[in-house]
C-alpha cells in the first residue's frame, strides 16, 4: 500500500540506517551474541552471566553517545569492538529494495542525508561492506553532532550543517523516540520502519505512519 507520503513535496530525504536501510540482525547478534561470548571467554565465567552483566550495562548507557561509541564500549568491556564487528562482516545486510529506493530518490534529484546514532567507525565498516554510501550527499553521525537523535539539540545542530527545509524533508526511522523528537523537531513528514530485522517480527507503531518495507514508497 503507498502510504501518504507526498514524494513530489519532498526534496530532502533523512534517513537511519541501522534498521531502517540496514538489517538489524547484524546489531542483535552482535551486542546479543558475540560480545557476551567474548566477554565471557574473557573474564571465565558463564555466557549466561556475561549477558545478564551485559544487558544492564548496555541498557545505563542507553540514549547517551556512550551507547554509539565503539571506542567507550572497547575501553568499557576490555574487548576490541571494532575487530569483532569486521569478524561478522558478512552478516552486514541492506534490507530489500533499499538501493532501488534510494536510487529513485537520486533520480528525482532529491538531497539524501544518513543521519545515525551509530558511531563514524561503525559506518565505515558497513559501508565498506554495503557499498551504500555512495547514495549520500552527506551524513551525520550523532557522535560527531554532540547529542543522540532522541535529542531536540541533534536536530537544530542537522538543520545547520545539513541545511534541509523540514517543511519539504522526510525522515524515516525504525525508533518511535527518535521519530518523536524529529516530530517535535518540525520535520513535516515521517515514516516508522517496521521490519527490522531479517530474523524478528516487525515491530509496531500507534502514532506514526509505517511502512515495512521501501517497495511500499514506490
Ligand atoms: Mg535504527
Amino acid at each position: 500500500m503507498l502510504k501518504k507520503i507526498p514524494l513530489d513535496e519532498i526534496k530532502y530525504v533523512l534517513l537511519d540506517m541501522d534498521g531502517t536501510l540496514l538489517d538489524l540482525y547484524f546489531d542483535d547478534y552482535f551486542w546479543g551474541h558475540l560480545v557476551p561470548e567474548k566477554y565471557a571467554e574473557k573474564h571465565n565465567m558463564s555466557f549466561g552471566a556475561a549477558k545478564d552483566y551485559l544487558f544492564t550495562t548496555y541498557k545505563s548507557h542507553e540514549k547517551t553517545l556512550n551507547w554509539c561509541d565503539i571506542d567507550f564500549w572497547s575501553r568499557e568491556l576490555h574487548l576490541d569492538i571494532p575487530a569483532l564487528k569486521e569478524q561478522i562482516r558478512h552478516l552486514i545486510e541492506v534490507h530489500p529494495h533499499v538501493i532501488d529506493f534510494l536510487k529513485l530518490m537520486k533520480k528525482h534529484r532529491k538531497k539524501i542525508f544518513l543521519l545515525t546514532n551509530a558511531h563514524f567507525k561503525t559506518v565505515r565498516i558497513k559501508f565498506n561492506k554495503t557499498q551504500i554510501g555512495k547514495y549520500f550527499d552527506d551524513v551525520l553521525c550523532s557522535f560527531n553532532v554532540g547529542h543522540p537523535k532522541e535529542f531536540i539539540e541533534f536536530w537544530q545542530k542537522a538543520e545547520k550543517k545539513l541545511k534541509f527545509d523540514k517543511e519539504c524533508s522526510l525522515f524515516i526511522d525504525d525508533t518511535e523516540d527518535v521519530l518523536k523528537t524529529a516530530r517535535e523537531f518540525g520535520i513535516k513528514h515521517l515514516l516508522f520502519k517496521a521490519k527490522v530485522s531479517s530474523k524478528a517480527e516487525p515491530k509496531s507503531s500507534e502514532e506514526f505512519l509505517t511502512i515495512h518495507d521501501f517497495r511500499e514508497l514506490m
